[in-house]
């Protein structure tokens, strides 16, 4: 058999993906040795309409809805754009914000092609925290429409009060939606405390497989349907398809492990990003922290190298898994959104590295990471500084 991606590498990039949860694992390989379309009338059918239930009920409780408000996708990319195209409404506001993944922001932008000056972005300050006080501006103008806010950011981590967008966009007549793909599994969430219509999550952030997720629709949400798959009608209408059973169950199986475990994980994980910023900190005076230090999420470290291009000392370690911006841009030759929304150059953007812990993150892979990012930004350096010598 060949060797497990991944392995022989120290893993700091949760955000991108998750290691698997074995109890997940077990689950999906016993789902796919068994037999079943969930939309199947007999025996094998209907055994995995329960498994697909039970799965149900789990996700259902990991977030505090019931299960009926659930509809499984195939990620929170298809989840973001569904919920978009259901909520907004050509001639009322669509308000987002500038740092939100693609999957909101591009979304965003081809539902509101018709109608541009419906789309409202919100700006965010020097420390990622969107500028929540500018909904206020937005509501004084105009009603009705949809907000659409990440729980959580995808580079610095930094949490968004939903509970603060709730209020305001309810005082307006508007719909909430949130992109929560990166806080379940990693913090508490509960929809009925966040008030919020609809919310977005995927099963790869908390540890189940890739390819599936959900969208959380509030029973009763004035919300006119519009789905973007129509065929057998599965899904309450609202997302046809036959459905990725062993997915399905094994996102259920992850997200019972997750509920169960959330406290302690927390805990260890944000002490573990804590021990990292202090030993790369500690280490390489003059490299800064960015995002809320105090408003995070529990794992994520997005940290700026002045002077240092994160490409060379990524590449200086290679056996340390981190990304320079998000997955979803890296590739792309243009440095990131949300750090550029935030205040940073262009060169402090491309020096940044996020490093995303989880649930199985160990002490010794913190330790391993902190020297080899101090012995590969030195490397770099030393490059650099050879380079502009004099020749
Ligand atoms: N939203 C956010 C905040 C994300 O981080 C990601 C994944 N990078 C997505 C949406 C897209 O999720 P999926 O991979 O399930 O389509």
């Amino acid at each position: 058999m060949s060797e497990p991606i991944g392995s022989g590498v120290s893993y700091f990039d949760y955000n991108a993906t998750a290691p698997i949860r074995p109890e997940a694992l077990a689950a999906v390989v016993e789902a796919m040795q068994s037999v079943g379309n969930a939309s199947s009338m007999h025996h094998p059918g209907r055994q995995a309409a329960d498994r697909v239930d039970a799965a149900r009920r789990q996700l259902a409780s990991l977030i505090g809805c019931s299960p009926g408000e659930i509809i499984f996708t195939s990620g929170a990319t298809e989840a973001n754009n569904l919920a978009l195209r259901a909520a907004f409404t050509a001639g009322s506001p669509l308000v987002t914000s500038f740092v939100e993944h693609p999957a909101v922001l591009e979304t965003a932008r081809a539902v509101t092609a018709g109608s541009p000056e419906d789309l409202v972005l919100l700006p965010v300050g020097g420390d990622g925290l969107v500028e929540l006080d500018a909904l206020d501006q937005v509501f004084a103008v105009r009603n009705g429409g949809v907000v659409s806010l990440m729980a959580a950011n995808n580079e610095t981590g930094v949490l968004t009060d939903l509970r603060v967008v709730a209020k305001a966009a309810r005082e307006a007549g508007a719909l909430v939606h949130t992109d929560a793909t990166q806080i379940i599994g990693r913090l508490p969430v509960d929809v009925a405390e966040l008030d919020v219509d609809l919310l977005s999550l995927s099963a790869h952030k908390f540890g189940g497989p890739q390819g599936v997720g959900a969208l959380y629709v509030r029973r009763g949400s004035p919300l006119p349907h519009r789905p973007l798959l129509v065929g057998g009608g599965q899904e309450r209408g609202w997302r046809a398809g036959t459905l990725n059973v062993a997915g399905i169950i094994g996102m259920g199986a992850a997200a019972e492990v997750a509920a169960r475990r959330l406290g302690e994980e927390v805990e260890r994980v944000a002490a573990l990003r804590d021990r990292l910023e202090r030993l790369v900190v500690g280490a390489l005076p003059g490299c800064r922290i960015n995002g809320r230090r105090d408003q995070r999420l529990p794992g994520v470290a997005s940290i700026t190298f002045p002077g240092v291009p994160a490409d060379a000392v990524l590449a200086a370690m290679p056996d340390v898994a981190a990304s320079e911006g998000s997955a979803c841009a890296s590739g792309a030759p243009t440095p990131s959104h949300v750090l550029l929304a935030m205040g940073l150059s262009r060169e402090d953007a491309e020096s940044t590295i996020r490093f995303s812990l989880g649930y199985a993150t160990t002490e010794a892979e913190v330790e391993h990471a902190a020297q080899a990012i101090k012995r590969a930004v030195a490397q770099v350096r030393a490059a650099l500084a050879e380079a502009d010598g004099p020749c």
